[in-house]
C-alpha cells in the first residue's frame, strides 16, 4: 500500500521510509532489503539514506521515544536537569533503550520551540514549557502505557506568541486577493513588481529574490519547480512554524505566485520532521485551496496557469536547510549539498529548473502584489527592503515573535522584549553573529546585522564559553560528514571545547582553534562548516576571559618531555653532547 501511493517513485525514497517507520517502529533489515527490491535501487543507497536522517531508526527504539530539545536557550531553562529526572524516574540511561522497549530519553537539535521551552519531543508530538511536574506526569503516562492520544491535550498546546506585528502580522488575505492582481498583470508584469520591491530572501543569505525568478524563468528546460523552504533548523528560529501555522495561505499563496512568474507547474513544501504535527493543517490548507480553484488547472480561469503543491517531510537533518541538500532529501537522497555551478535555478529537482524560497519570502510576495514593488521597497532600508520577523528567546520578559521593518536597532529591540543586564545576543543562530552589549546600536538588516530570524539573549550570569561549546556540539552532530575539512574540523573544535571545559587547556588550544576556522572557512564544500567556528571565534575575541579561565596555563605543556624520553637513546650511542639535545637544536 505505501509503495503504491508513492507510484513506487524513487525520488520519494525518505516519505516512504517514513511510513514504513510509522508502522513498525523503525526500518529492519528485511524492510530495507524489500524497499531496494521493490523500487529497484541499490540496498546500499536505500539503507545509506535510512542512516543518514536522525529521524530514521535501524534500530529499535523505545515504544516512547522521548527527545529533549537541546539548544543553547533550553539549557538556560535547565533542559538537562529534567532531562536527567526523566531517566531516572524511568530507569533509563540517556540515549539507550529501556530494558522493556518501553522508552528512551535523549537530546536532539533545537526543536523550533525556543519561545515556550524547555520543549520536547514524544514520538515526533511537541510537548512545550516543561518542568518538573511535567515529567512526574508524563512519566507515569509513559509507565502506564497511555497512548499519546489520552495524554492531556495542554501538554502539546503550541501558542504563537506573536508580540510585535508589523506589516505581514497584520495583513489578512483573502485566499487568492494577490494572485488576482498578479495575473491581471500578466507574468512579466508580476515579475517586474517583485524586482521593483526589492525584496531578498529571508533565509538568511539574503539573495534577490526577483533575480532568481527570473534566471529560474529564462533557463533552458520546460518543467520548472518552485520549492517552499520550511526545514527551520537554525537554532533559536520558530518564525516560520508560526507563519506555516496561522499564515498558511500567504506562504501557498507565494508559492503560487512564484510558480506564476517562473512558469512553473509542480511546487513542494520541504516541511521540517519536527513539525511534522503541522502536516495534517497544511493538508487541509492545501485541500481548501484545491476547491476553491487556487491550485490545479486553469488557476483562475487562466489556460496554462496549472500548478500544485505537495508537502515532503524532512527527516532531522539541519543540513538539508542549504537548498541543494534541501533539492538532494526532495529526490530522495540523502542531504548532501551539491556542488555549485549549476545553481538549482538552472538544474534543481530532476534536473529541471528550481527556485528555492523560504518561507517567510514567500509570504512577502503577498505584500509586493497586493502593495506593489514601489511600496513595500519604501518600507526598511534602502538595501533591506520591507519587514522582517524575529524569533526571540533566551533572558527576557517576553519571548516570542516579534515582526519590525529592516533598520531596527537592536537595543531597541532588547528593550520591546523586556531584556535587562544583557550581556550578549547570537542574532542569526549557531551559524550567526554574537553581537555584545557595546554594539547595541548596530541594527538589523543586511548590511549591518544580517539574520534568518533567532535572536537569542543571554544575561550576565550566563556564561559565554558555554553557549559557544553548545551551538559546536550541534554543529559536530549536523555535519553531514561529506567533506573532510568539516568532518574533522567539527570534531576537532567540539574537542578542544570539551578540553577547556574540564580545565585541561592550554593557551596553545585557543591557537589552534583559529588555525580550525581558517580551515574550515577555506576548505568546507558548504556554508554549514564555514560558518561551524563563527561562535567560538565571536565568543574567543569578545569574551575571552571566559576562555583564559578556564586555561590551567597561559602557555603549551607538552604531555611528555621528549629531550628526556631520548636519554636511554643517549646512553645507548655514549653521545651527550649538546648537539644530542634537543634543546639545542631548538636553539641553532
Ligand atoms: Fe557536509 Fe560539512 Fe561538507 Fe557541508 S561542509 S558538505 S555539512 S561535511
Amino acid at each position: 500500500g505505501i509503495l503504491a501511493r508513492h507510484r513506487r517513485d524513487p525520488s520519494r525514497l525518505l516519505q516512504i521510509l517514513l511510513a514504513i517507520q510509522d508502522q513498525l517502529g523503525y526500518l529492519p533489515p528485511p524492510a530495507i532489503t524489500f524497499v531496494a527490491e521493490r523500487l529497484q535501487l541499490p540496498r546500499a543507497r536505500v539503507e545509506g539514506v535510512a542512516g543518514f536522517y536522525s529521524f530514521l531508526h535501524l534500530e529499535p527504539v523505545g515504544e516512547y521515544r522521548v527527545l529533549f530539545s537541546d539548544n543553547a536557550t533550553d539549557r538556560l531553562l535547565g533542559n538537562q536537569e529534567l532531562l536527567e529526572t526523566m531517566c531516572q524516574k524511568l530507569w533509563v540511561e540517556p540515549g539507550k533503550v529501556s530494558e522493556d522497549g518501553l522508552v528512551s530519553v535523549t537530546t536532539t537539535s533545537c526543536t523550533g520551540m525556543g519561545d515556550q521551552g524547555p520543549a520536547l519531543l514524544v514520538n515526533g508530538m511537541p510537548v512545550t514549557m516543561m518542568n518538573h511536574q511535567r515529567v512526574n506526569e508524563i512519566c507515569e503516562l509513559i509507565r502506564h502505557r497511555k497512548p499519546l492520544s489520552q495524554w492531556p491535550s495542554e501538554f502539546f498546546r503550541v501558542q504563537d506568541n506573536i508580540c510585535r506585528r508589523d506589516w505581514l502580522l497584520n495583513s489578512e488575505l483573502i485566499p487568492g486577493a494577490a494572485l488576482k492582481v498578479a495575473v491581471e498583470k500578466g507574468s512579466a508584469g508580476w515579475l517586474a513588481e517583485v524586482q521593483k520591491s526589492n525584496l531578498r530572501g529571508r533565509g538568511g543569505a539574503g539573495f534577490t529574490t526577483g533575480v532568481k525568478w527570473e534566471a529560474c524563468r529564462n533557463a533552458p528546460g520546460r518543467e520548472r519547480v518552485v520549492v517552499c523552504n520550511a526545514d527551520e533548523g537554525e537554532p533559536g528560529t520558530f518564525k516560520d512554524r508560526v507563519l506555516l501555522t496561522s499564515y498558511a495561505d500567504h506562504v501557498f499563496e507565494g508559492m503560487t505566485l512564484a510558480a506564476y512568474a517562473v512558469g512553473a507547474h509542480q511546487g513542494f513544501l520541504y516541511l521540517r520532521g519536527e513539525y511534522r504535527y503541522l502536516l495534517d493543517h497544511l493538508l487541509s490548507v492545501l485541500a481548501r485551496r484545491r476547491e476553491s480553484g487556487l491550485l490545479g488547472s486553469a488557476i483562475l480561469g487562466q489556460t496554462g496557469f496549472d500548478f500544485d503543491i505537495e508537502i515532503h517531510l524532512g527527516a532531522g537533518a539541519y543540513v538539508c536547510g542549504e537548498e541543494t541538500a534541501l533539492i538532494e532529501s526532495l529526490e530522495g537522497k540523502r542531504g548532501t549539498p551539491r556542488i555549485r555551478p549549476p545553481f538549482p535555478v538552472t538544474k534543481g529537482y530532476l534536473g529541471r529548473p528550481t527556485v528555492v524560497n523560504n518561507v517567510e519570502t514567500l509570504a512577502k510576495t503577498v505584500l509586493v502584489a497586493l502593495e506593489g514593488g514601489e511600496t513595500f521597497a519604501a518600507e526598511g532600508t534602502s538595501q533591506s527592503t520591507g519587514t522582517k520577523l524575529l524569533s526571540i528567546s533566551g533572558d527576557c520578559a517576553y519571548p516570542g515573535v516579534y515582526e519590525y521593518p529592516f533598520g531596527v536597532e537592536i537595543r531597541r529591540i532588547l528593550d520591546d522584549c523586556g531584556a535587562t543586564d544583557v550581556q550578549a545576543v547570537q542574532v542569526g543562530g549557531a551559524s550567526g553573529t554574537c553581537i555584545s552589549s557595546y554594539e547595541f546600536h548596530r541594527s538589523i538588516a543586511y548590511e549591518d546585522v544580517p539574520t534568518a530570524g533567532a535572536f537569542m539573549i543571554f544575561d550576565s550570569s550566563r556564561d559565554m564559553f558555554e553557549v559557544a561549546r553548545n551551538f559546536i556540539h550541534f554543529f559536530a552532530h549536523e555535519s553531514c560528514g561529506f567533506c573532510t575539512p568539516c568532518r574533522v574540523g567539527t570534531s576537532l573544535l567540539k574537542n578542544f571545547m570539551d578540553k577547556l571545559a574540564v580545565g585541561r587547556g592550554a593557551k596553545y588550544d585557543l591557537v589552534d582553534i583559529e588555525w580550525v576556522n581558517r580551515l574550515l572557512k577555506g576548505a568546507s564544500h558548504c556554508g554549514l562548516g564555514a560558518a561551524a567556528a563563527n561562535p567560538v571565534i565571536d565568543t574567543l575575541v569578545k569574551f575571552r576571559p571566559a576562555y583564559e579561565r578556564r586555561l590551567q596555563t597561559l602557555d603549551f605543556e607538552p604531555a611528555f618531555d621528549l629531550d628526556q624520553a631520548l636519554a636511554e637513546a643517549r646512553q645507548m650511542t655514549g653521545r651527550d653532547d649538546a648537539g644530542a639535545h634537543l634543546t639545542s637544536l631548538e636553539e641553532e
